[in-house]
């Protein structure tokens, strides 16, 4: 049983979902490049097993944290897309 941040699924989920209706570049690199975006403006949560990853991700339909991640992706959408492939 591995330690993961479940907010990584979370935003790689629904960042997939809005890229997918966005005319950006998707490359590997602007895709980590976003993702890293939008998890540094998220608290990580952190799970050891299968059932805590669930609840977690049950509480994150929760309307706030929905809000913070809807933010935290479009910043990070914003940034990248301004900047692309930048080192
Ligand atoms: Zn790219």
């Amino acid at each position: 049983m591995a330690t993961v941040n479940v907010m990584e699924n979370l935003v790689m989920e629904k960042l997939a979902e809005r890229l997918a209706v966005m005319d950006c570049c998707k490359c590997d690199r602007c895709i980590n490049d976003m993702l890293a975006v939008a998890l540094n403006e998220l608290q990580p949560k952190y799970v050891n097993t299968r059932k805590g990853e669930l609840f977690t991700r049950i509480d994150a339909t929760k309307q706030q944290n929905a809000i913070d991640l809807d933010v935290a992706i479009t910043k990070a959408i914003e940034t990248v897309t301004a900047a692309p492939h930048k080192d």
